[in-house]
């Protein structure tokens, strides 16, 4: 089976040829997409798509960034799980978003690292609410 087979996954990039990239990446690995080009979109779309599973954010957006939309999708939905793409070395540009995140793939990414840090990232929560049940 594909790695990320039947996980819907928001992704939040506002760099277009970034988020093409990445869809397809994460489409190739059995995922489906929704996409946004910054943060504000993305909190629509959450908002919109309850069976969202995972959120996959770029940090520096226009409108709402990275930390602003984690914030706010946790604010929404407490459970979801985060993966931050960034070019920036967050534990020390965003320590608080660093450390509220499910993971970090870091900019440039091959697709294998893009694959399994959200992979991890969801079966780390479902594991959580496994255990927690
Ligand atoms: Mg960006």
């Amino acid at each position: 089976m594909q790695p990320l087979h039947d996980i819907t996954i928001l992704v939040a990039e506002d760099e277009r040829p970034v988020r093409m990239l990445v869809r397809v990446v994460l489409e190739s690995a059995g995922a489906r997409v929704l996409e946004a080009e910054q943060g504000a979109i993305a909190l629509r779309l959450l908002d919109l798509h309850p069976e969202v599973d995972v959120l996959c954010t770029d940090v520096n957006m226009p409108v709402l960034d990275g930390a602003g939309l984690t914030l706010a999708a946790r604010m929404r939905r407490p459970d979801l799980p985060v993966v931050a793409c960034t070019a920036m070395d967050l534990d020390a540009s965003y320590p608080a978003l660093a450390r509220a995140v499910d993971g970090v793939v870091q900019k440039p990414f091959v697709p294998s690292d893009l694959v399994r840090a959200i992979g991890d990232a969801v079966a780390r929560r479902r594991e959580v609410i496994v255990a927690a049940s």
